[in-house]
């Protein structure tokens, strides 16, 4: 049982709770260290915003996002995990213990902290993108493409990621269109090579969106040419936002040591972070892959990695 009191001693503290976030609290319980999971303004992660999830090894049937997230709640809670509904305003890496404070005033004391706070999609922030998201605007192909079989589709963004996607849904979809503010692309040399043989991808130069069109899901897309300064209409299902992802890791950056776009640098092949005892996963660290299962995967590396400190340091 959780108490109110404002200050407190915890073992090994999980900030997040997506799939890395879960992962790590299933591992560290089954370890016995009573993890403490702080689960932020979005429990269960950025699979809640979503609905099927059709590539999560174990679900046959695909699944729910929030029903997923849930599930691995539950199995962390299975074996002694708590999980508190709040959020982490500071962290103090610089003492040891290191120190997390939360926004009702708590300061927790940590043996560990798992840092699971995940990366944000960028979006272009128009009203109508808000309203379809789930119905045809996404920001991931790999996660969302396979709806999209057979149909128009369009990719927004010029960089590599923006090629990447616009490569992959070539394979699934009917027709591409790769919509792209500058009157270049981007994305490195060998990408653009690609891209350039596909015949079912077409690039709208210095153009932009201004509104998805739609009633129930997308219909269409309104493209503002800016050169000509007019106005054109693309029916498509889908369209894909790639101008990149924010890493959630503003909260950390006095003290761990970031890449130049933000991403948690660790040890090859490890969740260990240049603060002892802190330690990262999930999408907060991979600006490649930031998948359900990889993030999951690499929650499983933190708690192990967290484990073995902790008995290294008698803790
Ligand atoms: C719409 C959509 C559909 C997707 N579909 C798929 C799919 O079909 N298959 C697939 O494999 N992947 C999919 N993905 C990608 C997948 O969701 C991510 O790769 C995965 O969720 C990353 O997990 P994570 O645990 O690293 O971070 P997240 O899921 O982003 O979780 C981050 C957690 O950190 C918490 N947090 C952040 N800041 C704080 C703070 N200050 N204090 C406390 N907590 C904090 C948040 O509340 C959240 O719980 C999809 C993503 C989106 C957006």
């Amino acid at each position: 049982m959780l108490t109110n009191t404002k200050e407190r001693k915890e073992k090994c503290v999980i900030i997040g709770s997506g799939p890395a976030g879960y992962t790590a609290a299933i591992y560290t319980s089954r370890a016995d260290l009573e993890p403490l999971v702080i689960e932020g303004v979005q429990p269960g992660g950025q699979l809640t915003t979503t609905t099927d999830i059709d590539n999560f090894p174990g679900y046959p049937k695909g699944v729910n996002g929030n029903i997923m997230m849930d599930d691995l709640k539950e199995q962390s809670l299975r074996f002694g995990a708590r999980c508190l509904p709040d959020l982490v305003t500071n962290v103090d890496f610089s003492v040891y213990p290191l120190l997390v404070n939360l926004s009702d005033g708590t300061e927790i004391k940590a043996d560990s902290v798992i840092l699971a706070t995940g990366a944000s999609a960028r979006y272009l922030g128009l009203e109508s993108e808000e309203k379809f998201k789930g119905s045809g605007v996404s920001a991931c192909a790999t996660c969302d493409g396979f709806f999209y079989k057979n149909t128009q589709v369009a990719v927004v963004g010029g960089g590599d990621t923006a090629a990447e996607e616009s490569i992959y849904l070539s394979k699934l979809a009917s027709k591409v269109f790769m919509i792209v503010r500058e009157d270049y692309l981007m994305a490195s040399r060998p990408m653009i090579k690609r891209l350039n043989k596909i015949e079912n991808i077409e690039i709208f130069y210095e153009h932009t969106v201004k509104e998805v069109v739609g009633d129930l899901a997308v219909e269409s897309i309104l493209v503002n040419d800016n050169k000509n300064n007019k106005e054109i209409k693309l029916d498509v299902d889908g369209i894909f936002v790639a101008i990149g992802h924010k890493p959630n890791s503003d909260l950390f950056k006095s003290y761990i040591d970031l890449n130049e776009e933000g991403y948690v640098k660790t040890q090859p092949e490890t969740s260990i972070t240049n603060i002892p005892g802190v330690f990262a996963c999930g999408d907060l660290k991979d600006p490649r892959y930031k998948q359900a299962i990889t993030a999951a995967a690499s929650g499983c590396k933190a708690a192990m990695d967290a484990e073995k400190f902790l008995s290294e340091n008698n803790c």
